[in-house]
């Protein structure tokens, strides 16, 4: 079923793609800012090395991949912490080093 009606779909997915990563952006950009609000200074700059390393990744088109697994991160879940570089599922089950949100 590829015609002109599933480029049409490709280009919507790639505009909503856009959309969504423009608001991750915005949320990353809030998390930095929040950082420096941390009284923690460790955690403060851990975080911002977290954020920071998210929005390199997104410059690079390589944000929003899994690295434990590759696949896709939900967009729901990045929307809860755009810095994380697991899926949910990764997250749970992976090593005893858990990243604290
Ligand atoms: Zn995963």
């Amino acid at each position: 079923m590829a015609g002109t009606g599933s480029l049409h779909d490709l280009m919507r997915h790639y505009d909503q793609h856009l959309a969504r990563l423009e608001d991750l952006r915005a949320l990353l950009h809030e998390q930095l800012a929040a950082a420096t609000r941390l009284r923690d200074a460790r955690a403060a700059r851990r975080r911002t090395a977290a954020v920071e390393e998210a929005l390199e990744r997104m410059d690079r088109g390589c944000y929003g991949t899994c690295l434990r697994c590759g696949a896709l991160i939900p967009f729901e879940q990045l929307r809860r912490r755009p810095q994380r570089r697991r899926c949910d599922g990764c997250t749970e089950t992976g090593q005893g080093r858990h990243e604290a949100a």
